[in-house]
């Protein structure tokens, strides 16, 4: 997940006042099948902090990735590594035929040095796009393979009384690959027949569900919303190309930089100008622009790079092709050349509505309907997104920060400072559990 000050949340709107509806439990409502987690409460903290002091960036988690395989191994079941590349899939199977839940958990660490001085904080350090760098579980992904593991012993535990099956998948590369251009982690793992008929499970997923944690909510607090939810993010990479001339006769060769200029410009006045923006909020940052060698010669060429966050994938493409008839046009009007790339790291994260209307009463009856926050959209992205796209998918947020301290002061996720509380582990762990249960059970309204 991407950096980005998570904007303030609001407690459920009347939009959500017809999702409330169908099942509005008003407390959590006790499932005794969740009291396994009270148990593997203290386990996952000593999971969570091992992991934490061996962060691996990602397409490198090959520790993280034993770990888990060997924990999926111990609860006797068939834990498939290597998955591209270092992904692992392990498929739980009940007593009776049911549906097939996927839960996904992603592995990687981040290029943070970690500075929040905890006894067990990261030393790592690695080499990545060439420097020397420390290492960090800078977005809580830690938390999210101990939650998982958790939840994977909780449901082995009860597999005789299961009705279907469960589906885990660990996943690498969440925040990117390595190198620029690469196929990020969730991509990648499908590309390699993560849910192909016959690899490694028996037919593709009724449903996958994943979580993030969450410095802008409290700890026992969800966060949730229906539809589309996270952005997708692009990376596009604009070249400007001039003719090189004196900085003082500019008449004499074609100024890249000017022009370059005047598209980026010309992009937010499109968005301003061309875009509905009402259903679907589009943005478009540059967040380099590189040019020249000194201040007297205008270069013979200019390149921008940026990214375009959109949650429709209809507006990304009608946005990119705006984009490049301006970057044409003004580099034409000048007598200069543009070229535009865009690469694709992840689409919008779209809950789908009819696992959304059936997931939300399991997380109102884990923490109370109270605790169940409706996000609003978030700009930052998730390659989840891929999976939910090829299955129903459903997305949620746990909070991670204690009573007592304000989630808009915590330092957030990608901060060296960030350490989330670990009872969200608990609660993680309860919400995934209880909203697999229910799946399963097919016991919320509307089954
Ligand atoms: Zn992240
Ligand atoms: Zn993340």
């Amino acid at each position: 997940m991407s950096p980005a000050r998570p904007p303030a949340v609001r407690r459920l709107s009347t939009l959500c006042l017809a999702l409330l509806a169908l099942a509005a439990p008003a407390a959590a409502q006790a499932d005794t099948r969740l009291e396994a987690v009270a148990a593997l409460q203290a386990k996952a903290v000593e999971w969570r902090r091992d992991l934490h002091q061996h962060p691996e960036l990602g397409n490198q988690e090959t520790r993280t990735a034993q770990v888990v395989a060997d924990h999926l191994r111990s609860l006797g079941l068939d834990a498939h590594t290597g998955i591209g590349p270092t992904g692992v899939i392990a498929v739980l199977k009940g007593a009776r035929p049911g549906p097939r839940i996927a839960l996904r958990a992603d592995m990687d660490a981040l290029p943070v040095t970690e500075a929040t001085g905890l006894p067990f904080a990261s030393t790592a350090r690695a080499t990545y796009r060439g420097q020397d760098v420390g290492v960090m579980h800078a977005c809580g992904h830690d938390m999210h393979v101990a939650i998982l593991m958790g939840v994977a012993e909780a449901l082995a535990g009860m597999r005789d009384q299961l009705a279907g099956e469960v589906v885990f998948v660990f996943q690498p590369a969440e925040e990117g690959p390595p190198e620029p251009g690469e196929v990020f982690g969730a991509r990648r793992m499908l590309d390699e027949g993560a849910f192909e008929p016959g690899r490694y499970l028996d037919g593709p997923p009724d449903a996958i569900l994943g979580l993030h944690v969450w410095a802008g909510l409290h700890t026992g607090q969800l966060g949730f919303r229906a539809g589309p939810s996270l952005a997708s993010a692009d990376e596009w990479s604009l070249t400007v190309t001039g003719r090189q001339t004196h900085g003082s006769r500019p008449w004499d060769g074609v100024d890249p930089i000017t022009v370059g200029a005047q598209i980026l410009l010309a992009t937010q006045s499109m968005i301003a100008r061309q875009i509905n923006i009402v259903n679907t909020p589009v943005v478009l940052t540059a967040g380099q622009f590189q040019s020249g060698v000194r201040f007297n010669i205008i270069p013979d060429d200019a390149r921008l790079v940026g990214t375009l966050r959109t949650y429709d994938a209809d507006v990304r493409q009608d946005v990119i092709d705006r984009f490049e008839r301006i970057a044409t046009g003004y580099a034409e009007a000048a007598g200069a050349s543009a070229g535009l790339q865009v690469v694709n790291n992840a689409p919008a994260t779209i809950n789908d509505p009819e696992l959304a209307r059936r997931v939300l009463p399991s997380l109102q009856a884990t923490v109370g309907a109270d605790n169940v926050i409706e996000m609003p959209l978030q700009t930052i992205a998730e390659d989840f997104s891929q999976f939910a796209n090829a299955v129903p998918g459903a997305y949620f947020f746990v909070g991670t920060t204690a009573a007592g301290e304000d989630p808009e002061r915590m330092p957030i996720n990608h901060s060296p400072h960030y350490a989330p509380d670990e009872a969200a582990l608990e609660v993680g762990m309860r919400a995934m559990l209880r909203a697999t249960l229910d799946l399963l059970d097919g016991a919320q309204a509307g089954r």
